[in-house]
């Protein structure tokens, strides 16, 4: 596909015996952001890992940017301009959110850009840049969110994948994060791949979803249509 920024191609991912994911194939269109949605244990985290290359596929391809990247080391696809916001936003508890953000900008040579962007990221999130000297580990879950959603854009990246970024927050925190992220995308043109459990957030802020059942995809459409779906009313909207 001519604008396809991103491309997995029957992509098979296993934990020593268990295939985690079986055949998945699907594209992220450049600008555009892409949801994967599915209940706990269906995959998401592992196309995530496996696109970053923290899992080596068993099957399949992956192609980002016209560049088969399937199974390159991490630090290699970062610099490609992939950042990955993991689940559980792993941030680094004992540094401040200053150097976490500067963390996130550890590849990059052009200072006045890294600095561009740490404002970028102060002006979407303010409450960072008011505790810009405190420990990441005193932040609450949200602002520990606010931080690895930051600290991705700070390695100037052209795409994001997003785990799960709702995981614990309260709905009106999940509101507001999510609000960021689709600026994040309209604003700056960043393209993101966000897996959740949260379909009904995902689907308001997708363009394109896919669904994932037991490591498959099952279905795949514009949101729009999506939310329109018996089965995805039923089962991932909670709504007759
Ligand atoms: P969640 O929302 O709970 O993170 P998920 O959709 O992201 O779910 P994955 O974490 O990708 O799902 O897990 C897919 C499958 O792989 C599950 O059956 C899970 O138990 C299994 N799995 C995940 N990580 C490991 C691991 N390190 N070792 C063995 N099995 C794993």
């Amino acid at each position: 596909m001519a604008d396809a920024m991103l491309s997995l191609n029957n992509v098979e991912s296993a934990y020593g015996p268990i295939k985690a994911i079986r055949g998945v194939s699907l594209s992220v269109m450049k600008g555009q952001i892409a949801t994967v949605l599915g209940s706990n244990g269906a995959g998401k985290t592992t196309i995530l890992k496996t696109i970053s290359g923290i899992i080596d596929p068993r099957k399949g391809s992956i192609v980002f940017r016209g560049e088969d990247i399937t199974a390159l080391d991490p630090t290699y696809v970062v610099k490609r301009g992939l950042s990955h916001v993991p689940e559980g936003r792993e941030v680094f508890p004992l540094l401040t959110v200053h150097d976490n953000l500067m963390m996130g900008a550890y590849t990059r040579r052009d200072r006045d850009a890294v600095a561009r962007d740490l404002e970028a990221v102060y002006a979407y999130f303010p409450i960072l840049k008011e505790r810009e000297k405190q420990d990441a580990g005193l932040l609450s879950g949200g602002q520990q969110q606010m931080l690895a959603i930051s600290r991705a854009i700070l390695a100037g990246p052209e795409l994001i994948l997003l785990d799960e970024p709702s995981l614990g927050l309260s709905p009106k925190l999940t509101r507001d994060i999510f609000e960021i992220v689709v600026r994040i995308n309209r604003e700056r043109g960043t393209t993101i791949l966000l897996v959740e459990q949260n379909a009904n957030m995902a689907l308001n802020a997708a363009d394109h979803g896919y669904v994932l059942e037991n490591g498959r995809i099952v279905m795949e459409d514009t949101c729009e249509r999506l939310r329109e779906k018996d089965d995805i009313k039923e089962f991932y909207l909670g709504m007759k």
